[in-house]
């Protein structure tokens, strides 16, 4: 029990949301891609909004 407890609280401890900023971004035929970084850890991504009013979704994964 007590190990679940600790992997779980490691698990919470490791994650946050992040707070992602546009860096850059351009139109493409799929969409706008956006360069995306997270202000708290540094993390980036890639996301494609297809439509303005669409939310994006995740090109890429998450890496540093
Ligand atoms: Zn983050």
């Amino acid at each position: 029990m007590t190990d679940s407890a600790t992997e779980e609280s490691r698990r919470v401890g490791a994650t946050h949301d992040h707070g992602w900023l546009t860096e850059s971004s351009h139109q493409t035929s799929e969409g706008l891609v956006l360069y995306v970084r997270c202000a708290r850890c540094g993390v980036r991504r890639v996301d494609l909004m297809p439509h303005p009013l669409l939310p994006p979704r995740a090109l890429s994964r998450e890496q540093r």
